[in-house]
């Protein structure tokens, strides 16, 4: 990539760096779930689950009842090291990445 001073710049892989901050300078820090690294807020991967504190046989089972069962909402932050082991997000290839669609 050559700009216009005809400075030579490094190439980009990601038009946006795998963030979505944008124009913004810095965002805040959030931990990863899983390894603990600090994490660029608009960087992380997040997760959110509607877990129960029951059993979930015995949940089923109440729900079958007719019970009202209540859900927790945990949202959990992973860094891509750990979005990609988790299956969360894959390694593309280089045309793959120009798609920007989700
Ligand atoms: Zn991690």
């Amino acid at each position: 990539m050559q700009t216009e001073d005809g400075c030579e710049r490094m190439p980009k892989k990601r038009k946006s760096g795998g963030r979505s901050k944008g124009s913004k300078g810095k965002g805040g820090l959030v931990q990863c779930s899983s390894c603990g690294r600090l994490v660029p807020a608009d960087k992380v991967k997040k997760e959110t689950k509607y877990v129960t504190l029951i059993d979930p046989t015995l949940a089923r089972e109440l729900r079958k009842e007719g019970t009202f069962i209540p859900r927790e909402r945990v949202t959990k932050y992973y860094c891509v090291s750990c979005a990609v082991h988790r299956g969360r997000v894959k390694i593309r290839s280089k045309d793959e990445r120009k798609n920007r669609s989700y």
